[in-house]
């Protein structure tokens, strides 16, 4: 007896196609876009802005393949790295790939480059496209770097501390344990590689 003759003899063959059917869409693992908003909906951006300092910030005006949506909370910080290269690429290398995934364009709000520079992403107040049902509630930052393979220059670390803390001084977060994550700690992944990972207390300590 093969299983459609064990299904069949419980339900029908209607049932049976229906319930495949069923099992077929929900085994579509869902794409995590945040982007799809209404056609209708006003696309606030970049109303919000950090008190750098001392932080190099570079802000560039990205092409945005769709509308943004803006965030209503922010909870938490989620770190990341890039992960597919060691390169010191920059913001608009990760927007291209992003866009290539059919997104409205880089999913991170800010990048970390190698000599500590950092770059602005999507726009502080907009829902970001970085950690998987958790891009409603937090700030994506990605370090650039392969962090399985090689660890973190020093300058992107002071610049991470005080990205870290600048961010939660803006939305009023105390930086700790429950604030500030890396990746893998909502998803099965490596990112942000463990050099970066087994800092993150560190920087959370340096950026209170
Ligand atoms: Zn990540």
């Amino acid at each position: 007896m093969n299983i459609q003759d064990i299904l069949s003899a419980s339900m029908s063959r209607r049932e049976f196609l229906a319930r495949a059917l069923k099992f077929s869409v929900a085994a579509v693992v869902p794409v995590d876009d945040p982007y799809s908003v209404e056609p209708d909906d006003e696309q606030i951006i970049g109303e919000e802005t950090l008190d750098f300092d001392s932080i190099i910030l570079r802000e560039i005006n990205f092409d945005w393949a769709k509308r943004l949506r803006r965030r209503s909370r922010t909870d938490a910080v989620v770190i990341h790295h890039v992960g597919n290269t060691d390169k010191n690429i920059n913001a608009a290398a990760i927007h291209r790939w992003h866009r290539k995934n059919g997104w409205a364009g880089i999913g991170y709000h800010y990048v970390i480059r190698k000599d500590g520079s950092i770059e602005r992403g999507r726009p502080l107040d907009t829902v970001g496209a970085h950690t998987y049902d958790h891009n409603d509630n937090t700030v994506g930052i990605c370090v650039v770097g392969n962090f399985e393979l090689s660890r973190p220059t020093s300058e992107q670390f002071r610049a991470a501390e005080k990205l870290v803390g600048a961010i939660c001084k803006h939305y009023d977060i105390t930086p700790g344990a429950s604030t500030v994550f890396g990746h893998k700690d909502f998803c099965k992944t490596t990112c942000p590689g463990i050099y970066l990972y087994k800092w993150l207390p560190d920087i959370i300590r340096n950026a209170i």
